[in-house]
């Protein structure tokens, strides 16, 4: 089944400058900015600029620079927060939430980007 991008969607109006953002880093085809409900001291968010809905909607149809410039993206932001394990950092977690089961809430691809303490176990069974 083909996707279908909701234009309405909160991050498409942060990128049409609708909503304001506390940004991070912009780039040619990405945009990372603090997620307005913080869950952990760290947690930025990188969007693709694109319409795409999910990770498996933007891994499929986005061109390759795209892909690459999000990928950059992501690790640039971690490297500019002084998360990177290589450069003394304490590390992060990257979570990709898609479609139902995975409680994505935002129809925009994106990733959390979740660090500035240990983060506990990596998932918590519903009760
Ligand atoms: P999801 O559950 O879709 O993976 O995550 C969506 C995230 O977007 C949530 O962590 C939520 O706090 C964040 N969010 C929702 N609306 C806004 C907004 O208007 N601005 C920002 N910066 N973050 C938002």
């Amino acid at each position: 089944m083909a996707y279908s991008y909701d234009p309405q969607n909160i991050f498409a109006k942060i990128l049409r400058g609708e909503i304001p953002n506390k940004t991070v880093l912009e780039t040619e085809h990405s945009l990372a900015f603090h997620d307005i409900r913080p869950q952990a001291e760290v947690h930025v968010l990188v969007i693709p600029k694109g319409p795409y809905v999910n990770f498996d909607h933007f891994s499929t149809e986005a061109p390759v620079e795209e892909l690459v410039d999000f990928h950059r993206a992501t690790a640039e932001v971690c490297r500019m927060l002084g998360l990177q394990p290589s450069a003394g950092g304490t590390g992060y977690r990257l979570i990709f939430n898609s479609g139902d089961h995975g409680m994505q809430e935002v129809p925009h691809t994106h990733v959390h980007i979740l660090a500035g303490h240990p983060l506990g176990a990596m998932l918590v069974r519903p009760s």
